[in-house]
């Protein structure tokens, strides 16, 4: 396949910089997993001037990220394989018609070695590093080969990654979990996971599916995560965390003991979406204009902390007859709310009435969790969005569904007191039959709108607490600011060591 390459956004790209002030990003194709990755290239230019950025893209996802980087980031664009029966077009997880097609977008992405190769190859001297998604694993062969070293990305908290890593090692420890007595929509008691500090202890129900399925050699996301993910990981110069100290210093070393290059180390430099903010004015007005159905201003109306924000991010399927329910629950919690749904074969119950606001577009949802009426977050618990709720200060109803969600819910409910948790399963509301009843819905999303009562009164302060936290992270002196400039230091002390790639396994 030939490698085509276009340049956009800016002068550094003509000039096809690549030097130890060159930095390239390869985000895998999910708005979960893209959007970090953008604000981190916009981070290294807004703090580190001197810095060239190339964002790598794909024809259909190149608006999406030109609209959301600054001028002085490049974007490269490599031609998305083509691979039946995926429908042409489809180049991000959120625009797959069903799930059943996850397996073989995975394995289209990975067809996207060899334009890579010859990107790398085109350059006339190696980049100070590539920062590469997890599920990009060919990225780190072909990196090395360039002689570049790799910085990986995964989207997810070290929390939930050491957890998840723990698991993979110690299988029994899942599966004596899984089978010591698990209550239905209960989980069992929390078990401890091996190498993680005592206060950890999980359920089996909220152990990830792909977990539950790694034994399964046939399962094809496993054979994805074995044969194109494999060892890279692991094998990779250090670890992007898109998060910071205050939430998960204590698991930094359990997540770091399972790499293997020496001194590798996880960079804890988050939320990416405020260390971005240097070079905002102009990312500000483009959120505004990525807000299609006016959700901001339909906030201006109402009371201060009066609506619930419902989204459950953009890859869960759910189905109709569960819309319904979270329909009904939150129209008899007697609360406002405003509700992104992704389906567009849903139709609300027609008494959804004026006090709420279903959108099916673009959702501004940093911009909405921090507008002063939303009073609370009925979220899937993707890590970007249990950010971004944190950062806001608000407190979190976790409804759990896929991959590390049902990880993520323990650790901001749970372990950090800033949320409730509806009672879901693995797999939750994406399972088919596996239907939350309205009047649970109603019961927890009034729990999470009771700012007066003892347990609302504690997620909030622990809300607040969140909030000031990654505020400062961010600032002069702050935790994830300082770990940004000691990565770009430290990258650039040792440019020209690269570390010889001996194909190591553990
Ligand atoms: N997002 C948004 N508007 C939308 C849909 C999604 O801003 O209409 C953003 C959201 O703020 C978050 C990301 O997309 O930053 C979704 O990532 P997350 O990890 O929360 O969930 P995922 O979609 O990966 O399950």
């Amino acid at each position: 396949m030939a490698t085509t390459t276009t340049t956009t956004n800016g002068a550094a790209a003509a000039a096809n910089v690549s030097r130890r002030d060159h930095v390239v990003i390869f985000p895998f194709m999910a708005k979960g997993h893209t959007l970090p990755l953008l604000h981190f290239a916009t981070a290294l230019t807004a703090h580190h001037k001197t810095l060239h950025v190339t964002v790598l893209t794909t024809p259909a996802n190149r608006a999406f990220a030109a609209g959301r980087l600054p001028p002085s980031v490049s974007l490269v664009e490599l031609p998305f394989p083509s691979l039946p029966p995926l429908p042409a077009g489809v180049e991000s997880t959120d625009a797959l018609p069903c799930p059943s097609l996850y397996p073989i977008f995975l394995r289209a992405t990975a067809l996207l070695r060899e334009p890579f190769a010859e990107y790398l190859a085109s350059l006339p001297s190696p980049p100070l590093a590539l920062v590469s998604d997890f599920f990009l694993g060919f990225t780190r062969a072909a990196a090395a080969d360039a002689g570049v070293r790799r910085v990986v990305f995964h989207g997810m908290s070290c929390f939930s990654m050491a957890v998840c890593k723990a698991l993979i090692v110690n299988p029994e420890a899942a599966a004596a979990a899984a089978g010591g007595g698990v209550e239905p929509g209960g989980g069992g008691a929390p078990f401890p996971v091996p190498g993680m500090p005592e206060h950890v202890g999980i359920t089996a129900d909220e152990v990830p599916d792909a977990l539950v399925k790694f034994a399964d050699a046939e399962d094809p996301v496993t054979r994805f995560l074995v044969d194109d993910v494999g060892f890279s990981d692991v094998l990779s110069w250090g670890v992007l965390v898109n998060s910071f100290a205050a939430l998960d210093e204590a698991y930094v070393a359990p997540l770091e003991s399972f790499y293997q290059m020496p001194g590798a180390r996880a960079w804890l430099v988050g939320p990416l979406f405020l260390a971005a903010a240097g070079d905002t004015s102009e990312l500000e007005e483009e959120e505004q204009e990525h807000d299609p159905d006016g959700c901001l201003a339909w906030l201006d109306d109402a009371q201060p902390g009066s609506v619930v924000y419902v989204s459950f991010g953009t890859q869960a399927h759910i189905s109709n007859a569960q819309l319904d329910e979270i329909a009904h629950g939150l129209v008899q919690s007697g609360h406002r709310f405003l509700w992104a749904v992704r389906s567009d074969t849903w139709t609300p119950p027609a008494k959804v009435g004026p006090n709420g606001r279903v959108v099916r577009g673009w959702v501004p949802q940093r911009r909405v969790l921090a507008h002063r009426a939303v009073g609370g977050f009925v979220s899937h618990c993707g890590w970007n969005s249990v950010m971004e709720c944190l950062a806001a200060g608000k407190p979190i109803l976790a409804w759990p569904m896929i991959a590390e969600q049902h990880l993520n819910a323990r650790h901001a409910a749970n372990i950090l007191g800033v949320g409730v948790r509806i009672d879901t399963k693995p797999g939750g509301m994406a399972a088919a039959g596996d239907v939350v009843g309205r009047a649970e819905v109603e019961e927890k999303v009034r729990a999470l709108m009771d700012a007066e009562g003892q347990a609302g009164k504690k997620m909030r302060k622990g809300a607040a607490w969140a909030q000031r936290e990654a505020m400062s992270a961010v600032g002069e002196g702050g935790a994830s600011r300082v770990a940004l400039r000691e990565l770009v230091d430290e990258l650039q002390r040792t440019y020209g060591d690269v570390v010889v790639d001996e194909g190591k396994i553990m």
